[in-house]
């Protein structure tokens, strides 16, 4: 295969680093741009004495130039508890950041993966929600800085092909979980683990009959590389995600069991604009890319759950 220059952002976050490690083990020259918002360089620890590995400290609201072959644009805070924090450098980070990577591969000529997300649906009143579904989003509440900041990025990825006729690809990524999330993330999945693991309260927010449909990160990795190799052009965003479906209650149930921990649920207020339901519809994906996640959540949490384990261990 022949050994491309790829450029990762937000490449020492969750997803970010797991493609990193998939890419410099098939041989490509990877450049991994963080400015370690959410990611930390624990998560690239294993890369970073590999001679096809090199990390760089940036932030993508500002130029770079650089030479490369293909980019992934992974680079936003993915955790609502993260986004929220500075909401107008979120908006920025999905905005300006995609500006200047799209300005970047115009110049080289580079192909260029954009990370959406679900979010651009909002709170769905379509179920499961396929990618002609246009969305339900609040553009003046607490998720908007996210929301709209990656719908934003969606049009530019759009104009940036209709105009310049850029080689682009935008792949809609639904709940993903496993190791490398932050213990302190925020998110549920590894909000609930730690917890079990403490044998402290779980956090159930609202009274956990919102649903959401999580996939393991192999097959998320898996679906993002699939679709960097698709040759067909102007494909539009392709929904990427696990479509079985839990109430959040049930995974807090779940999480304990697998865990055998003595914790309990405790109640908290949902928090404003939460989506109620969650599920991507498929098809599109199997068809386009021959792809569909193998990953059965019982198995994901496992492994997610062993990783905790040791991290928690380690720090004590
Ligand atoms: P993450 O927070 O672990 O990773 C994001 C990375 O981007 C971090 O390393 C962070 O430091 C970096 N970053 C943030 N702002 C930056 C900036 N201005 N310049 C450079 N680096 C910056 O989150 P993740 O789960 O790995 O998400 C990766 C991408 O996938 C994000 O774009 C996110 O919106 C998207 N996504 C993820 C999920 C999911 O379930 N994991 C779902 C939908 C979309
Ligand atoms: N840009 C970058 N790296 C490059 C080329 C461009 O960061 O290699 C940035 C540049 O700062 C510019 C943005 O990308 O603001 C958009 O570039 P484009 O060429 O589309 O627009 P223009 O330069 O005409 O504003
Ligand atoms: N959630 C929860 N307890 C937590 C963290 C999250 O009940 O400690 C809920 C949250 O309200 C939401 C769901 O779990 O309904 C998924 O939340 P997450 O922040 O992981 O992702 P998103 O809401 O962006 O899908």
């Amino acid at each position: 295969m022949e050994q491309k220059k790829v450029l990762v952002t937000g490449g020492a976050g969750f997803l970010g680093s797991h493609l990193c490690q998939r890419l410099v083990d098939q041989g490509h020259d990877v450049l991994c741009v963080d400015n370690f918002f959410t990611g930390s360089k624990n998560n690239v620890l294993s890369l970073l004495g590999k001679p096809n590995f090199e990390l760089m400290r940036h932030d993508v609201t500002f130029p770079l130039y650089v030479e490369v072959d293909q980019i992934y644009n992974l680079a936003c805070p993915a955790s609502p508890v993260h986004y929220q924090f500075d909401p107008v450098q979120t908006t920025k980070t999905s905005v300006h950041g995609a500006i200047n990577v799209l300005g970047l591969a115009k110049r080289v000529k580079a192909r260029i993966l954009q990370a959406s997300t679900s979010e651009v649906y909002g709170d769905p009143e379509i179920h499961p929600q396929p990618e002609t579904y246009r969305g339900r989003v609040n553009t003046f509440g607490p998720r908007a800085c996210y929301d709209e900041g990656k719908r934003c990025a969606e049009t530019l990825f759009h104009d940036y092909e209709q105009q310049h006729d850029l080689s682009i690809r935008v792949m809609r990524i639904f709940n993903t979980y496993g190791p490398h999330m932050h213990p302190n993330d925020g998110r549920v999945v590894s909000n609930f683990i730690v917890q079990a693991l403490k044998n402290e309260p779980i956090t159930l927010y609202g009274d956990g009959s919102q649903t959401r449909s999580f996939c393991y990160v192999d097959d998320l990795i898996d679906g993002m590389m699939a679709m960097m190799a698709l040759e067909e052009d102007k494909t539009g965003p392709v929904n990427v995600g696990n479509p079985d479906e839990y109430s959040i209650r049930e995974l807090a149930e779940k999480i304990v069991a697998l865990t055998g921990s003595k914790s309990e649920i405790t109640y908290r207020p949902l928090p404003q604009d939460d989506p109620t339901q969650r599920c991507p519809d498929i098809t599109k994906a199997k068809k386009l890319l021959n792809w569909q996640p193998s990953t059965k959540l019982e198995e994901g949490l496992a492994k997610t759950i062993s990783y905790f384990d040791q991290l928690l261990k380690i720090s004590g």
